[in-house]
């Protein structure tokens, strides 16, 4: 059997060479070679007319199976494996062998992410040790779920997310902003999916030739300040009704600036989002371009920078 796996997993696991900005601390995996769905703004998708070989900015180039178990058993400091899966009509058999495979040669926690499933699938992931299932809902709202993924039901993904929660303990639900949401749309589905118990990885919209979705990348001033919004909302220190919105845009947070001070000057909420120990470095970024999810600790200059793209973006006041 044959995996997938980022090239930056690759070069951790001392199947590839290559240079790296920063190294992953999850080994990524994916499972399928093309996928059923058509979300318009993915590589993999059946329309998509983009290089194959990647997802997202990211190439996945394919291995053995048991040549990524041997170099999993090896100490090179992986924290985290996640399988990231296209809908293909063996998947689900592929998924299960492969979960039990990859828990057998390495203790790191498994994360998978996949697409609305029956339950009892669920509980066969569990039992095959199985950390933790998230979802690529992407969008923020019903009707932009219609508009970017045809043929996949908003109400069936609510259903597994929830089902996610009552297997597993905790659900994740990937979001992507910059598919033509509002800011408010956004910032309240990370209200409604922190209060049903699930971690929420952002994602910028990365546009990659041949997809379906002609958009613009986000702004970084935009993606800065809805990165430090997910960020008080996932540790309950604000809720989306301590911001103001004007036409959609987010232009306040209202809490005690020690608080939001402090996060920024920690650096936290700019960093990858998703799993402990997620960093997916260059999945959104160009080598050298701006870094939307920050796969590191920030250095001095890179919180000078957050920090005055959220000054630019939105102003951040006291409640008194
Ligand atoms: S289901 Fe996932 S992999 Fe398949 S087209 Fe949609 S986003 Fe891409």
């Amino acid at each position: 059997m044959h995996i997938r796996l980022s090239i930056g997993s690759a070069v951790s696991l001392g199947l590839r060479a290559a240079k790296m900005e920063a190294a992953p601390t999850t080994v990524y995996t994916l499972l399928g070679e093309t996928c059923l769905g058509a979300c318009r703004f993915c590589t993999q998708a059946r329309r998509s007319d983009a290089d194959r070989q990647l997802l997202s900015r990211v190439i996945w180039p394919e291995f053995e199976l048991p040549a990524v178990l041997d170099s999993l058993q090896a100490d090179n400091g992986i924290r985290r494996v996640c399988i990231q899966t296209l809908l293909y009509p063996d998947l689900l058999d592929d998924l299960l062998a492969t979960a039990r495979q990859l828990k057998a040669a390495s203790d790191a926690p498994l994360s998978i992410c996949m697409n609305p499933v029956d339950k009892d699938w669920l509980i066969a992931l569990k039992e095959a040790r199985v950390e933790r299932v998230g979802v690529g809902l992407d969008c923020a709202t019903e009707t932009l779920f219609a508009e970017m993924k045809p043929g996949f039901s908003w109400h069936r993904y609510m259903q597994f997310i929830d089902e996610t929660i009552e297997v597993f303990g905790a659900g994740s639900v990937h979001l992507i902003a910059g598919l033509g949401e509002t800011d408010k749309e956004l910032v309240q589905a990370f209200q409604t999916f922190h209060d049903k118990g699930c971690g929420i990885a952002l994602f910028a919209f990365t546009p990659v030739r041949g997809t379906q979705l002609d958009l613009s990348p986000p702004p970084l001033e935009r993606y800065r300040a809805l990165q430090l919004a997910r960020y008080l909302i996932a540790y309950n220190q604000a809720r989306v009704d301590d911001m103001t919105f004007a036409d959609g845009k987010l232009v306040d947070i209202n809490v005690d600036p020690a608080v939001s001070e402090c996060a920024i000057e920690a650096g936290t909420p700019f960093r990858t989002s998703g799993c402990p120990h997620c960093n997916r470095p260059m999945y959104n970024e160009r080598p050298g371009g701006a870094r939307y999810n920050h796969p590191a600790p920030l250095t001095p200059a890179e919180k000078s920078a957050a920090r005055e793209a959220l000054w630019r973006y939105l102003r951040i006041s006291s409640t008194d």
